[in-house]
């Protein structure tokens, strides 16, 4: 057992704004059906960088509540080894001591409208781990993973970052399903960070008659070309709606997948896509966006989608990543152990450094 040798461990703890601080704590106990789990990786997310810095979504300054919690542990994309367990969450889940499992980002409260759906992605009380303090996340040694958790076994036979992937990759292949892409489609992904590569590579194993990168860094489109797309479109220099427009007869894509948030990729989007085409949504904007709404009306009668999280993806995101196909010594581009948690989140901050950071909180990562 593990508390014969560890009674206390290290955790990231949020204080505040960019108060973040490395405590020693006690190692959690588990409850009944819950699991204790020595972390392995967590990756940083582009939302943990707005949380830290203080973004009004979850510091309750804007429109909406606060969204965080004093002393909460931050992180949700995560994979671990489980350390304790008792049998109610062995059979729920199918795992035992010695396994490597990774949970989803989401923990449903199992009771609400969209939970008794299936739709428990779009939970009511909505507790994604790394927020709250009910839900703490991954940047510590040990964490729990609740018994409402959703948990999938992983190889241990990968690095343990690459297994931490399985979050932004489950991710990107529910944007690529809400698309529903058929085989002659020529397909256009906005934006080639984590969401943006995984978005390329879902939309590849459809076998579309193209996938079309846009970004305006050369490392990150060379990178898409390893994930599947065939056609790569640097937007600050070249003229997307060109290219796309001599593919496709005049006609314009079938389908547009944002994963920027960024202002431009709204309209971008509306006007690389042919008449009747698809567009998905899955970034996060700074503010809102205007544009032309005739344009989804009137000219082209678009459906327009949103995503968020991944259903029901992760255990195709987990085979994937297994299969070892991604190009993901690349995408996992910088580990560090988690007392450096603060220079990974300015490598996530300064972008164009980094693809995805992690923490290595344990060893066995
Ligand atoms: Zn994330
Ligand atoms: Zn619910």
């Amino acid at each position: 057992m593990l508390s014969q040798h560890r009674t206390h461990a290290h955790e990231v703890v949020i204080h505040g704004r960019e108060d973040y601080r490395l405590e020693q704590v006690p190692v959690p106990v588990p409850g009944p059906g819950e699991a204790l789990v020595k972390v392995h990786a967590v990756g940083i997310c582009a939302s943990d960088l707005k949380c830290y810095h203080g973004a009004p979504m979850y510091w309750g300054d804007g429109p909406v509540p606060p969204n965080v919690d004093l002393l909460a542990i931050p992180g949700h994309e995560f994979v671990g080894e489980i350390v304790a367990i008792d049998d109610i969450g062995r059979q729920r889940w199918g795992v035992d001591v010695g396994d490597r499992a990774v949970a989803e980002q989401i923990v449903p409260c199992w009771k609400c409208r969209f939970c008794r759906r299936g739709q428990y992605w779009m939970c009511a009380p909505h507790s994604i781990f790394g927020f709250r303090r009910s839900v703490n996340g991954a940047m510590a040694e040990y964490m729990i993973y609740p018994a409402d958790a959703i948990v999938h076994k992983v190889s241990p036979d990968i690095p343990a970052a690459h297994a931490a992937f399985a979050e932004p990759l489950s991710c990107a292949l529910h944007a690529v399903e809400r698309a529903r892409i058929e085989f002659g489609d020529v397909i256009v992904v906005a934006g080639c960070r984590p969401i943006g590569l995984g978005m390329v590579a879902g939309a590849a194993a459809k076998s579309p008659a193209h996938v079309i990168a846009l970004d305006h860094v050369p490392a990150k489109l060379n990178l898409a070309a390893q994930c599947g797309a065939d056609i790569t479109i640097n937007i600050g220099t070249d003229d997307a709606e060109t290219v796309v427009r001599d593919l496709t007869e005049g006609y314009g894509a079938d389908v547009y997948l944002d994963a920027t948030g960024h202002p431009s990729a709204v309209p971008q989007g509306l006007g690389l896509l042919r008449k009747l085409g698809r567009y998905v949504e899955y970034g996060v904007f700074a503010a809102p966006v205007t544009v032309d709404w005739t344009v989804i009306s009137d000219v082209k009668e678009l459906d327009v989608l949103g995503a968020h999280l991944g259903p029901y993806c992760w255990p195709t995101a987990i085979s994937m990543i297994e299969a070892k196909t991604l190009p993901l010594d690349r995408i996992c581009s910088h580990q560090l152990p988690l007392e450096e948690f603060r220079a990974g989140i300015d490598l996530v901050g300064r972008g164009s450094d980094s693809i995805k950071v992690s923490l290595l909180p344990s060893e066995g990562a």
